[in-house]
């Protein structure tokens, strides 16, 4: 049965990786998977394609108007559909359009059923405030929705928006969230973070995700680390993330913070930190 899922998370905080990473991992334990780039940037799928960028689905469809599905779906690494819907001129229009009709192309044109897939992976954007990006969400066109988020705070404001937006959509069918996805934890203190904001909001971790060089060499390549890495500490994590996304069943309404619970919560985290910065550096308190 085909399992759609959604990626959210601030800009610039690793999703287009992690879904690529996911993707490929999936990929390779046999699954059939789309990845759907949701980002006007249009760079979703490029690990995936040897560092290729694909024509979009707004490109495509300035250039003929009648378009079949196929003319904007491209295999890359191991078999795996690559789409990128796209965006409108950047300040013209909703950032978002490219969304609603990509997916409304591949419905009419029954795309999922006939490629028989296993799995469609959106990588999406930051926040649900714009329309078009709240489509998965909203249309429950995903079931089950994840967020990349690092333990700084502009990352975790960004996750607990997107709580926000599901909290709103879960009451007219919208998508739940399946969890969070740590990335770029490194410091004990991030994981500490992370865990202390997931129970606060009543929501889990799926993975912890170091930041790793094996990612960045991976990336020049123009690859996943699945696959330019297969045998590597970090790919092994990131099968390790896809199994568990694999295995998740069900997925949650969020208990999302207010913006004033957040900024105490993070201030409070701020003074923990300084402490245990002096607690370490000091010699007096250690010794
Ligand atoms: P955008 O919002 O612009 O779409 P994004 O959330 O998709 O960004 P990515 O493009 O995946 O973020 O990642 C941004 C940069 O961080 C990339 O250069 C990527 O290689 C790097 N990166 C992400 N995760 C890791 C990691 N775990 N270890 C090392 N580098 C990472
Ligand atoms: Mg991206």
């Amino acid at each position: 049965k085909l399992k759609q899922i959604a990626i959210y998370g601030k800009g610039g905080i690793g999703k287009s990786t992690t879904t690529s990473n996911i993707s490929a991992a999936l990929s390779v334990a046999g699954y059939k998977v789309m990845q759907f780039g949701c980002d006007p940037k249009s760079d979703s799928t490029n690990t995936l394609r040897g560092g290729d960028y694909i024509p979009t689905v707004l490109d495509t469809l300035r250039e003929k108007t009648k378009i079949k599905a196929h003319d904007v779906i491209f295999k890359g690494f191991n078999g795996i559909y690559c789409v990128e819907a796209g965006g409108p001129a950047p300040g013209v229009g909703c950032a978002g359009r490219g969304i609603i009709t990509a997916v409304e192309l591949f419905k009419q044109q029954k795309v999922f059923e006939e490629l028989d897939l296993d799995y469609v992976i959106y990588d999406v954007l930051g926040d649900v405030v714009c329309g078009g990006f709240a489509v998965p969400v909203r249309e429950g066109i995903a079931e089950h929705v994840f967020t990349v988020s690092s333990a700084d705070f502009m990352a975790v404001y960004a996750a607990n928006n997107l709580f926000k937006g599901i909290h709103k959509y879960s009451k007219a069918g919208g998508a739940l969230l399946g969890g969070v996805i740590g990335n770029s934890i490194n410091a004990p203190y991030s994981k500490d973070i992370i865990d202390d904001f997931v129970a606060k909001t009543q929501t889990q971790v799926v993975e912890y995700v170091p930041r790793s060089v094996t990612v960045t060499q991976s990336e020049l390549q123009g690859k996943t680390t699945i696959e330019a890495a297969p045998d590597s500490q970090q790919a092994k994590i990131y099968k390790e993330l896809a199994r568990k996304i694999d295995e998740h069943e069900v997925s949650k309404v969020p208990a999302p913070l207010e913006v004033s619970e957040l900024r105490e919560w993070a201030a409070k985290w701020g003074k923990q930190l300084v402490e245990l910065e002096n607690g370490v550096l000091n010699p007096q308190a250690v010794g």
